[in-house]
């Protein structure tokens, strides 16, 4: 751990779920012993945040999948940051993979969204992180380096804010990254920082590790220096896993 502040443990649930599946999953994580010492935070799809809003223990915090780039209105089939907060989330996923490579945002649209997410007191998940071509071809610091600059951009203060590096190559691929190549990613977005924001942000912003995170791999990850938490996909739909993972940090 090296950012300040608690270790971090993000469930996106992604595209998954049903209103039954979802309620034995929230039953799970009530019942679970979750350490302490760990912020959690679970996103569900849009739909079944209300569910999970007024089932799940306030114990962990309730996440968004994405937002609306601005304030509300006339823009079908998308969901704003004034209704996110006002049915009880205070998170959102910002820059995910997914929403960049196969939806197409690009950096600054999202570098757009963080701004007015945070503008409304909505905190982010930005998430960064190189595809498998551009780390074979040695740009995983500029494509990363890059996706922080226009966070950067837009970004008024990152106490708000944690970082999600995800390697795309890893994320649902069962691939993990090993810990020193986390471990390599996240020093250099921390001395990114250090450069381009300031020491102190460098030094207090908590930057997590997503991408095949499981219960058998996670307690070697967070031991890493700057690991500083986890965002997790596919085993953070399993309640009993997911736990596992949060605990991994004692
Ligand atoms: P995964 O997804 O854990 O299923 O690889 C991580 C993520 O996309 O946040």
């Amino acid at each position: 751990m090296a950012g300040s502040g608690k270790f971090f443990v993000g469930g996106n649930w992604k595209c998954n779920g049903t209103k039954e599946s979802i309620s034995k999953l929230v039953s799970d994580l009530n019942g679970a012993e979750l350490e302490a010492d760990v912020d959690v935070v679970v996103a569900p799809p849009f739909i079944y945040i209300d569910q999970v809003k007024n089932s799940l223990t306030d114990r962990i915090e309730i996440s968004a999948q994405n937002s609306w780039v601005g304030k509300g209105g006339a823009f079908t089939g998308e969901i704003s940051v004034e209704q996110l907060k006002d049915i009880g989330c205070n998170w959102v996923i910002l820059g995910h993979s997914e929403r960049r490579h196969i939806i197409g945002e690009d950096d600054q649209f999202i570098g757009k969204k963080a701004a007015y997410s945070l503008s409304q007191n909505l905190k982010v998940i930005a998430c960064i992180g190189e595809k498998l071509e551009e780390r074979e071809a040695g740009k995983t610091f500029d494509v990363c380096f890059q996706q922080m600059k226009a966070f950067a951009e837009n970004v008024p203060s990152w106490e708000d804010v944690v970082i999600a590096y995800e390697p795309v190559w890893a994320i649902g691929t069962g691939k993990v990254a090993t810990p020193q190549q986390a471990q390599e990613v996240h020093v250099a977005v921390r001395d990114w920082l250090k450069k381009n924001v300031s020491e102190e942000v460098a030094s207090k912003t908590r930057i997590i590790y997503g991408g095949s995170v499981n219960g058998s791999n996670c307690a070697e990850l967070a031991k890493q220096e700057d690991i500083d938490g986890f965002l997790v996909g596919g085993a953070s739909l399993k309640g009993p896993e997911f736990a596992t993972i949060i605990n991994s940090v004692t």
